[in-house]
Protein backbone atom coordinates (compact mmCIF):
# COMPACT_ATOMS: atom_id res chain seq x y z
CA UNK A 1 0.00 0.00 0.00
CA UNK A 2 1.24 3.68 -0.43
CA UNK A 3 2.62 5.58 2.25
CA UNK A 4 0.34 8.06 4.02
CA UNK A 5 1.78 10.94 2.93
CA UNK A 6 1.56 9.82 -0.83
CA UNK A 7 -1.81 9.14 -0.40
CA UNK A 8 -2.30 12.54 0.92
CA UNK A 9 -1.17 14.13 -1.82
CA UNK A 10 -3.95 12.67 -3.65
CA UNK A 11 -6.73 15.23 -4.63
CA UNK A 12 -9.90 12.67 -2.92
CA UNK A 13 -13.18 14.90 -3.20
CA UNK A 14 -14.71 16.77 -6.17
CA UNK A 15 -15.65 19.62 -3.68
CA UNK A 16 -12.09 20.27 -2.84
CA UNK A 17 -12.20 21.60 -6.37
CA UNK A 18 -11.97 25.83 -5.63
CA UNK A 19 -14.44 27.78 -7.65
CA UNK A 20 -12.37 27.74 -10.91
CA UNK A 21 -13.46 25.42 -12.94
CA UNK A 22 -15.51 21.91 -13.17
CA UNK A 23 -14.02 18.83 -12.20
CA UNK A 24 -12.25 16.55 -14.89
CA UNK A 25 -14.14 13.63 -16.05
CA UNK A 26 -10.78 11.33 -14.39
CA UNK A 27 -11.85 12.85 -10.53
CA UNK A 28 -15.67 11.78 -10.80
CA UNK A 29 -14.60 8.52 -11.64
CA UNK A 30 -12.30 7.12 -8.94
CA UNK A 31 -11.76 3.13 -9.41
CA UNK A 32 -11.39 4.01 -13.32
CA UNK A 33 -8.37 5.03 -15.29
CA UNK A 34 -6.73 6.38 -12.46
CA UNK A 35 -6.13 3.60 -10.23
CA UNK A 36 -4.05 2.42 -14.02
CA UNK A 37 -2.15 5.70 -13.16
CA UNK A 38 -1.41 4.14 -9.78
CA UNK A 39 -3.87 6.39 -7.69
CA UNK A 40 -5.52 4.77 -5.08
CA UNK A 41 -9.25 3.20 -4.59
CA UNK A 42 -11.57 5.03 -2.44
CA UNK A 43 -11.07 1.97 -0.10
CA UNK A 44 -7.27 2.54 -0.16
CA UNK A 45 -7.72 6.30 0.18
CA UNK A 46 -9.46 5.68 3.87
CA UNK A 47 -6.92 3.28 5.09
CA UNK A 48 -4.03 5.20 3.87
CA UNK A 49 -4.88 8.76 5.22
CA UNK A 50 -6.88 7.71 8.68
CA UNK A 51 -6.53 10.56 10.91
CA UNK A 52 -5.42 8.74 14.24
CA UNK A 53 -2.82 11.23 15.80
CA UNK A 54 0.18 9.51 15.68
CA UNK A 55 0.77 10.18 19.27
CA UNK A 56 -2.67 9.09 20.79
CA UNK A 57 -4.34 12.07 20.87
CA UNK A 58 -8.19 11.92 20.80
CA UNK A 59 -10.02 15.01 19.39
CA UNK A 60 -13.16 16.39 21.48
CA UNK A 61 -15.52 16.60 18.89
CA UNK A 62 -19.27 18.57 18.69
CA UNK A 63 -18.72 20.66 21.51
CA UNK A 64 -19.14 24.07 21.77
CA UNK A 65 -19.03 27.01 19.38
CA UNK A 66 -21.22 27.65 16.77
CA UNK A 67 -20.94 24.12 15.18
CA UNK A 68 -23.28 25.54 12.27
CA UNK A 69 -21.84 24.57 9.51
CA UNK A 70 -23.61 21.09 8.17
CA UNK A 71 -20.05 19.16 8.15
CA UNK A 72 -19.07 19.68 4.58
CA UNK A 73 -17.79 16.99 2.63
CA UNK A 74 -13.90 16.19 3.25
CA UNK A 75 -11.21 16.01 0.99
CA UNK A 76 -7.36 16.53 0.43
CA UNK A 77 -5.64 18.83 -1.86
CA UNK A 78 -3.01 18.14 -4.39
CA UNK A 79 0.08 20.01 -4.73
CA UNK A 80 0.43 21.07 -7.69
CA UNK A 81 3.33 23.14 -9.57
CA UNK A 82 1.43 26.10 -10.87
CA UNK A 83 -2.15 25.31 -9.38
CA UNK A 84 -3.38 28.02 -6.33
CA UNK A 85 -6.58 26.62 -4.81
CA UNK A 86 -7.35 29.56 -3.09
CA UNK A 87 -7.39 32.43 -5.74
CA UNK A 88 -4.55 34.23 -4.83
CA UNK A 89 -2.70 35.75 -7.62
CA UNK A 90 -0.89 33.09 -9.64
CA UNK A 91 0.39 33.02 -13.43
CA UNK A 92 -0.90 29.56 -13.42
CA UNK A 93 -4.64 30.79 -11.76
CA UNK A 94 -6.52 28.72 -14.05
CA UNK A 95 -4.39 25.81 -13.95
CA UNK A 96 -6.51 22.45 -13.60
CA UNK A 97 -5.24 20.32 -11.75
CA UNK A 98 -3.70 16.98 -13.63
CA UNK A 99 -4.70 14.34 -10.98
CA UNK A 100 -8.06 14.28 -9.06
CA UNK A 101 -9.43 11.30 -7.87
CA UNK A 102 -12.76 11.23 -5.80
CA UNK A 103 -14.21 9.40 -3.12
CA UNK A 104 -17.21 11.19 -1.12
CA UNK A 105 -17.26 7.73 1.44
CA UNK A 106 -13.79 7.88 1.50
CA UNK A 107 -12.93 11.55 1.98
CA UNK A 108 -16.31 11.56 4.29
CA UNK A 109 -14.56 9.64 7.24
CA UNK A 110 -10.80 11.39 7.39
CA UNK A 111 -10.79 15.39 6.50
CA UNK A 112 -9.55 16.44 9.63
CA UNK A 113 -12.34 18.11 12.51
CA UNK A 114 -11.84 21.65 13.77
CA UNK A 115 -11.38 20.36 17.48
CA UNK A 116 -11.14 23.78 19.48
CA UNK A 117 -12.54 27.45 18.41
CA UNK A 118 -11.70 30.44 20.50
CA UNK A 119 -12.73 33.73 19.18
CA UNK A 120 -10.15 35.60 20.98
CA UNK A 121 -11.64 39.02 19.91
CA UNK A 122 -14.11 39.66 16.83
CA UNK A 123 -13.04 38.25 14.19
CA UNK A 124 -9.58 36.95 15.30
CA UNK A 125 -10.23 32.58 15.95
CA UNK A 126 -7.37 30.37 17.21
CA UNK A 127 -8.07 26.86 15.36
CA UNK A 128 -7.40 23.66 16.73
CA UNK A 129 -7.81 21.37 14.19
CA UNK A 130 -7.22 17.18 13.46
CA UNK A 131 -3.52 16.58 12.17
CA UNK A 132 -3.64 14.00 9.19
CA UNK A 133 -1.39 10.95 9.56
CA UNK A 134 1.58 11.88 7.85
CA UNK A 135 1.55 15.60 7.82
CA UNK A 136 4.85 17.40 8.00
CA UNK A 137 5.49 20.92 8.32
CA UNK A 138 8.58 22.76 9.22
CA UNK A 139 8.17 25.74 12.21
CA UNK A 140 7.08 28.83 9.84
CA UNK A 141 5.32 27.15 6.81
CA UNK A 142 1.85 27.47 5.63
CA UNK A 143 -0.45 25.04 4.50
CA UNK A 144 -3.52 25.11 2.17
CA UNK A 145 -6.61 25.47 4.64
CA UNK A 146 -10.46 26.08 4.56
CA UNK A 147 -13.32 24.19 3.93
CA UNK A 148 -14.08 22.32 0.66
CA UNK A 149 -14.15 24.15 -2.48
CA UNK A 150 -12.63 26.84 -0.25
CA UNK A 151 -8.63 26.87 0.42
CA UNK A 152 -6.66 30.02 1.41
CA UNK A 153 -3.00 30.11 2.46
CA UNK A 154 -2.81 29.90 6.78
CA UNK A 155 0.72 29.58 8.27
CA UNK A 156 0.59 27.41 11.29
CA UNK A 157 1.09 28.17 15.11
CA UNK A 158 1.58 24.74 16.30
CA UNK A 159 5.25 23.52 17.12
CA UNK A 160 5.59 20.40 14.69
CA UNK A 161 5.93 18.06 17.12
CA UNK A 162 2.03 18.61 18.64
CA UNK A 163 -0.46 15.95 17.93
CA UNK A 164 -2.80 18.47 16.36
CA UNK A 165 -2.69 22.00 14.15
CA UNK A 166 -3.04 25.30 15.16
CA UNK A 167 -4.14 28.43 12.73
CA UNK A 168 -4.56 31.60 14.08
CA UNK A 169 -6.69 33.51 11.63
CA UNK A 170 -8.14 37.34 10.92
CA UNK A 171 -11.68 36.91 9.67
CA UNK A 172 -11.53 39.14 6.60
CA UNK A 173 -15.18 40.99 6.02
CA UNK A 174 -16.22 39.83 2.39
CA UNK A 175 -13.80 37.53 2.37
CA UNK A 176 -15.41 33.71 0.96
CA UNK A 177 -13.08 31.71 3.07
CA UNK A 178 -13.79 34.34 5.62
CA UNK A 179 -17.32 34.10 5.61
CA UNK A 180 -17.28 30.11 5.96
CA UNK A 181 -14.97 30.45 8.85
CA UNK A 182 -17.17 32.88 10.62
CA UNK A 183 -19.91 30.40 10.99
CA UNK A 184 -18.18 27.04 10.98
CA UNK A 185 -17.77 24.84 14.57
CA UNK A 186 -16.09 22.54 16.75
CA UNK A 187 -16.54 18.97 15.15
CA UNK A 188 -16.92 20.63 11.40
CA UNK A 189 -14.71 18.54 8.83
CA UNK A 190 -11.77 20.99 6.74
CA UNK A 191 -9.96 20.68 4.13
CA UNK A 192 -6.11 20.70 4.54
CA UNK A 193 -3.39 20.62 1.64
CA UNK A 194 -0.97 17.35 2.21
CA UNK A 195 2.12 19.19 4.10
CA UNK A 196 3.79 22.48 5.09
CA UNK A 197 4.69 24.65 2.34
CA UNK A 198 7.21 27.67 1.97
CA UNK A 199 10.92 28.97 2.83
CA UNK A 200 9.06 31.09 5.74
CA UNK A 201 11.65 29.42 8.69
CA UNK A 202 14.51 29.90 10.76
CA UNK A 203 17.90 31.03 9.14
CA UNK A 204 20.53 28.58 10.72
CA UNK A 205 23.65 30.75 9.71
CA UNK A 206 22.70 33.32 12.17
CA UNK A 207 22.59 33.21 16.18
CA UNK A 208 20.18 36.48 16.30
CA UNK A 209 16.78 36.27 15.30
CA UNK A 210 14.47 39.42 14.94
CA UNK A 211 10.89 38.56 14.47
CA UNK A 212 8.28 41.57 13.33
CA UNK A 213 4.42 40.80 13.60
CA UNK A 214 1.46 42.24 12.93
CA UNK A 215 -1.72 40.41 14.59
CA UNK A 216 -1.91 37.05 13.18
CA UNK A 217 1.58 37.34 11.51
CA UNK A 218 2.75 36.09 14.95
CA UNK A 219 2.09 32.57 14.15
CA UNK A 220 5.19 31.47 12.29
CA UNK A 221 7.07 32.74 14.75
CA UNK A 222 4.96 30.96 17.71
CA UNK A 223 6.16 27.99 15.80
CA UNK A 224 9.25 28.48 15.88
CA UNK A 225 9.48 29.49 19.38
CA UNK A 226 7.26 26.59 20.62
CA UNK A 227 10.12 24.03 19.01
CA UNK A 228 12.82 26.33 20.89
CA UNK A 229 11.39 25.64 23.91
CA UNK A 230 10.13 22.09 23.90
CA UNK A 231 14.32 21.82 23.05
CA UNK A 232 15.54 24.20 25.68
CA UNK A 233 16.33 26.94 23.40
CA UNK A 234 19.61 25.30 23.46
CA UNK A 235 21.48 28.16 21.42
CA UNK A 236 20.94 31.86 20.29
CA UNK A 237 18.63 34.82 21.41
CA UNK A 238 15.14 35.76 19.96
CA UNK A 239 13.51 39.12 20.02
CA UNK A 240 9.54 39.37 19.30
CA UNK A 241 8.08 42.83 17.76
CA UNK A 242 4.41 42.69 17.43
CA UNK A 243 2.13 45.30 16.48
CA UNK A 244 -2.14 45.70 17.02
CA UNK A 245 -4.35 48.09 17.28
CA UNK A 246 -6.40 46.90 20.03
CA UNK A 247 -4.83 44.36 23.26
CA UNK A 248 -7.31 42.14 22.91
CA UNK A 249 -5.34 40.81 19.62
CA UNK A 250 -2.35 39.87 21.23
CA UNK A 251 -3.54 36.35 21.04
CA UNK A 252 -0.23 34.60 22.32
CA UNK A 253 0.73 37.14 24.86
CA UNK A 254 0.69 35.27 27.92
CA UNK A 255 2.25 32.14 26.54
CA UNK A 256 4.62 34.49 24.67
CA UNK A 257 5.62 36.07 28.09
CA UNK A 258 5.79 33.53 30.23
CA UNK A 259 8.28 31.88 27.64
CA UNK A 260 10.59 34.92 27.90
CA UNK A 261 9.97 34.80 31.57
CA UNK A 262 11.73 31.46 31.92
CA UNK A 263 14.30 32.11 29.15
CA UNK A 264 15.28 35.96 29.96
CA UNK A 265 18.83 35.24 27.79
CA UNK A 266 17.07 33.92 25.05
CA UNK A 267 13.42 35.71 24.16
CA UNK A 268 12.21 39.10 24.66
CA UNK A 269 8.66 39.67 23.76
CA UNK A 270 7.54 42.86 22.77
CA UNK A 271 4.11 43.84 21.73
CA UNK A 272 3.24 47.77 20.93
CA UNK A 273 -0.57 48.82 20.44
CA UNK A 274 -0.84 50.90 17.78
CA UNK A 275 -3.94 52.84 19.16
CA UNK A 276 -2.84 53.55 22.54
CA UNK A 277 -5.81 56.30 22.82
CA UNK A 278 -8.55 53.65 21.85
CA UNK A 279 -11.22 52.26 25.45
CA UNK A 280 -9.82 48.54 24.03
CA UNK A 281 -6.71 49.63 25.50
CA UNK A 282 -7.23 50.77 28.66
CA UNK A 283 -4.65 50.13 31.42
CA UNK A 284 -2.07 49.45 29.10
CA UNK A 285 1.45 50.24 30.19
CA UNK A 286 3.48 48.57 27.15
CA UNK A 287 4.71 50.01 23.79
CA UNK A 288 2.73 52.18 22.02
CA UNK A 289 3.24 52.76 18.37
CA UNK A 290 3.54 51.21 15.11
CA UNK A 291 5.75 47.52 15.39
CA UNK A 292 7.98 48.45 12.38
CA UNK A 293 8.97 51.76 14.30
CA UNK A 294 10.46 49.80 16.98
CA UNK A 295 12.98 47.67 14.85
CA UNK A 296 15.70 50.12 14.39
CA UNK A 297 15.67 50.72 18.54
CA UNK A 298 15.60 47.39 19.40
CA UNK A 299 18.20 46.49 17.29
CA UNK A 300 20.72 49.52 18.10
CA UNK A 301 20.07 48.85 22.09
CA UNK A 302 20.46 45.13 22.16
CA UNK A 303 24.18 45.91 19.89
CA UNK A 304 23.00 43.46 16.87
CA UNK A 305 24.99 43.08 14.14
CA UNK A 306 24.99 42.52 10.88
CA UNK A 307 26.79 39.16 10.40
CA UNK A 308 25.19 37.35 13.76
CA UNK A 309 21.40 38.47 13.17
CA UNK A 310 18.67 38.02 10.73
CA UNK A 311 15.33 39.64 10.74
CA UNK A 312 11.88 38.17 9.69
CA UNK A 313 8.43 40.04 9.17
CA UNK A 314 5.16 38.53 8.75
CA UNK A 315 1.90 40.29 8.32
CA UNK A 316 0.69 43.36 6.57
CA UNK A 317 2.50 44.34 3.78
CA UNK A 318 3.23 47.58 4.53
CA UNK A 319 4.69 46.62 7.90
CA UNK A 320 6.84 44.38 5.72
CA UNK A 321 7.90 47.06 3.55
CA UNK A 322 8.98 49.49 6.21
CA UNK A 323 10.77 46.72 7.98
CA UNK A 324 12.68 45.51 4.91
CA UNK A 325 14.00 49.33 4.75
CA UNK A 326 14.92 48.94 8.06
CA UNK A 327 16.74 45.83 7.80
CA UNK A 328 18.59 46.70 4.62
CA UNK A 329 19.95 49.99 5.88
CA UNK A 330 21.04 47.72 9.43
CA UNK A 331 22.84 45.17 6.02
CA UNK A 332 21.19 43.01 7.67
CA UNK A 333 19.70 39.42 6.06
CA UNK A 334 15.86 39.84 5.90
CA UNK A 335 12.82 36.98 5.15
CA UNK A 336 9.04 38.06 4.95
CA UNK A 337 5.58 36.71 4.73
CA UNK A 338 2.70 38.96 3.68
CA UNK A 339 -0.66 37.61 4.42
CA UNK A 340 -2.51 40.86 2.04
C1 LIG B 1 1.65 32.44 2.71
C2 LIG B 1 0.39 32.99 3.36
C3 LIG B 1 0.11 32.70 4.69
C4 LIG B 1 -1.04 33.21 5.29
N1 LIG B 1 -1.26 32.93 6.61
C5 LIG B 1 -2.33 33.49 7.22
C6 LIG B 1 -2.56 33.27 8.63
O1 LIG B 1 -1.82 32.55 9.31
N2 LIG B 1 -3.63 33.88 9.19
C7 LIG B 1 -4.50 34.67 8.46
O2 LIG B 1 -5.45 35.20 9.03
N3 LIG B 1 -4.31 34.87 7.13
C8 LIG B 1 -3.27 34.30 6.50
N4 LIG B 1 -3.10 34.49 5.16
C9 LIG B 1 -4.17 35.19 4.39
C10 LIG B 1 -5.22 34.14 3.92
O3 LIG B 1 -4.60 33.25 3.00
C11 LIG B 1 -6.45 34.74 3.21
O4 LIG B 1 -6.00 35.62 2.20
C12 LIG B 1 -7.38 35.51 4.12
O5 LIG B 1 -7.82 34.67 5.19
C13 LIG B 1 -8.62 36.02 3.36
O6 LIG B 1 -9.26 34.94 2.73
P1 LIG B 1 -10.81 35.14 2.31
O7 LIG B 1 -11.21 33.99 1.45
O8 LIG B 1 -11.64 35.36 3.52
O9 LIG B 1 -10.78 36.47 1.48
P2 LIG B 1 -10.87 36.63 -0.13
O10 LIG B 1 -12.26 36.37 -0.59
O11 LIG B 1 -9.77 35.83 -0.76
O12 LIG B 1 -10.51 38.17 -0.25
C14 LIG B 1 -11.38 39.18 0.26
C15 LIG B 1 -10.66 40.52 0.34
O13 LIG B 1 -9.76 40.53 1.46
C16 LIG B 1 -8.45 40.94 1.07
N5 LIG B 1 -7.51 40.24 1.95
C17 LIG B 1 -7.16 38.94 1.87
N6 LIG B 1 -6.29 38.63 2.86
C18 LIG B 1 -6.11 39.76 3.57
C19 LIG B 1 -5.35 40.08 4.73
N7 LIG B 1 -4.58 39.15 5.35
N8 LIG B 1 -5.42 41.35 5.18
C20 LIG B 1 -6.17 42.29 4.57
N9 LIG B 1 -6.91 42.05 3.49
C21 LIG B 1 -6.89 40.80 2.98
C22 LIG B 1 -8.36 40.55 -0.38
O14 LIG B 1 -7.41 41.32 -1.08
C23 LIG B 1 -9.78 40.83 -0.88
O15 LIG B 1 -9.94 42.17 -1.17
C24 LIG B 1 -1.95 34.01 4.54
C25 LIG B 1 -1.68 34.30 3.19
C26 LIG B 1 -0.52 33.80 2.60
C27 LIG B 1 -0.25 34.13 1.15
Amino acid sequence: MESPRAAATLLASPALVDDHGPMSDEAKNPGGPEKQRGLLRPGEIERAVGYKSKTGFRPRLGVGGPNLDPDPPALKLLSLPGHRADGEASSAHSERPKALTASPSAVDSSAPRILERQEIAPGLLRLRVERPAGFEFRAGQHVKFGVPGNLRSYTLASDPDEPHLEFFIELQSGGRLSDRLRSIGEGARTAIGPAGKGSFVIDPSVPNHVFVATVTGIAPFVSILREQARHGFPAGRFIVLHGASYVPEFGYADELTELAAAHPDRLEYLPTVSRPQDSRNRGWSGATGRVDALLAEALRRRGLTANATAVYACGNSGMIRNVRATAARHGLPFRSEAFD
